[in-house]
């Protein structure tokens, strides 16, 4: 690696995407050149689109990477909330690894330095298809047999879809959300296909939890409970468990299943309700005992604010390819501490975004784990070059100490082989970017 540039005439001269798939998800990734040789690496959100990133190439080249505040400042108008706060949390990653790159030093060590060498990483958990709570408890068993000492799991109304008499809906809603999208019970796996985001399919994904009219029985929740008690026997209660993807309910029937819960100590429930429902979250929070969390889907602190500074929250869990990237991850980070809130993150995406993680827990005040899915994609560890394989050793990630993210190079040979066969070209050029202009001032 070239780390004897000259920082202060380093220069961005272009911007290129490779789309990974399977990594667990859609995964695009971002490379970031410069006039002396240097690139940085970043990544769009999963299941996102390199357009959020490409779209900014024309404010960025010729511009110095290093100056990593000046030009987020510049391009954070083109973020917004879930996959559309990944072109500038992205590129944000990959300008932090150029500046590590071009200076020699650490990402963490950048923004303030490290609070830990490690990073506990928490384990997501899913099992296909119509199962029991001993199925799932001997699938986080097995997490637990790798190392992990952090768990979560999915559980939520998709099990209780062919069970009669768990849940009431409008007559037939139930059967248009299994027939055209099934994903809007569950999409624990795999990316959005594109099939989902059009027509019914549209639709239905789209229907808020308040407005699904759909309702648990006294039967869904005896079955969820009991799902829920299979899992503690096997996993035991010393290891913390996290639930997630509970499906559109509304706030009223979370509370309802909170409180059939909360003797089987859950660490926390994620993301019950959307998170723009700042009332619903104080209300849910103040009627259980259990942890409630949410964060995945907020770009910037700002946003962060109405739930932290309400109570609506315990925990705030956000992706740093949504929330702004590293620096404003740990900027929520920070104001969470000292609001008394913990904080996990989101983190569903290639080495790339993971590291990415890994160097803002490593310098916040306070984290409890970072997310990782990949732990059935063998191939994921041999993405990138220059950290240890595998890359999560005993449920921990070692913070690395070599330049920026940490990163030495890419598995090229490996990134062919995985490129996203809707979107197929490898770091192809973006010419077409080069004149994408608008008067971007914000004022007249
Ligand atoms: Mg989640």
């Amino acid at each position: 690696m070239n780390t004897n540039s000259n920082p202060s005439q380093l220069k961005i001269t272009d911007i290129r995407f490779a789309d990974l798939d399977g990594t667990p998800k859609h995964c695009p990734l971002i490379k970031i050149y410069t006039n002396q040789g240097i690139v940085g690496y970043g990544e769009v959100r999963d299941a996102s689109s390199k357009t959020y990133a490409a779209m900014l190439k024309s404010r960025l080249v010729g511009e110095n990477p290093c100056n990593v505040e000046k030009l987020i400042r510049r391009i954070r108008q083109f973020g917004h909330h879930s996959r559309q706060g990944g072109g500038v949390s992205g590129v944000e990653v990959a300008l932090w690894d150029l500046a590590g790159k071009a200076y020699g030093v650490p990402v963490y060590q950048l923004i303030g330095g490290k609070y830990r060498d490690q990073v506990r990483i928490y384990c997501d958990t899913d099992v296909e298809g119509r199962h029991s709570g001993a199925d799932m408890g001997r699938a986080l068993k097995a997490r637990m047999d790798m190392g992990f000492t952090f768990l979560k799991m999915d559980l939520g109304i998709g099990l209780l879809m062919d069970e009669p008499g768990t849940l009431t809906a409008p007559l037939g809603f139930l059967d248009d959300m299994k027939k055209h999208a099934s994903s809007a019970i569950n999409e624990a796996r795999g990316s959005m296909e594109r099939k989902q985001a059009a027509g019914k399919a549209y639709e239905i994904n789209t229907v808020a939890h308040p407005f699904t009219g759909i309702h648990i029985t006294e039967k869904g929740l005896d079955m969820l409970e009991e799902y829920v008690r299979q899992v503690r026997d096997i996993i035991g209660y010393d290891v913390p468990l996290a639930i997630d993807h509970f499906g559109h309910v509304c706030v009223e029937d979370c509370i309802r299943f909170a409180r059939r819960v909360e003797k089987y100590s859950i660490a926390w429930m994620e993301d019950m309700v959307p998170w723009q429902y700042t009332q619903q979250y104080v209300r849910l929070a103040n009627s259980t005992c259990i942890p409630v969390a949410t964060g995945e889907d907020i770009f910037l602190l700002d946003n962060f604010k109405p739930l932290i500074d309400s109570g609506g929250v315990s925990l705030v869990h956000p992706d740093v390819l949504t929330a702004g990237g590293i620096l404003e991850t740990k900027k929520i980070a920070e104001y969470a501490y000292d609001h008394g809130v913990a904080t996990a993150l989101h983190m569903a995406e290639s080495p790339i975004g993971c590291m990415a993680a890994v160097h803002a827990a490593a310098a916040m005040p306070q984290v409890l784990a970072v997310e990782f899915h990949s732990a059935d994609v063998p191939w994921w560890n041999h993405l990138v070059n220059g950290l240890p394989n595998p890359i999560v050793q005993n449920g921990f990630i070692t913070v690395p100490d070599t330049p920026g993210l940490g990163i030495e190079s890419l598995n090229e040979e490996l990134i062919a082989k995985h490129i996203h066969k809707d979107i197929p070209g490898v770091w192809e050029p973006t010419d077409r970017w080069d004149n994408e202009w608008s008067n971007d001032r914000l004022w007249s």
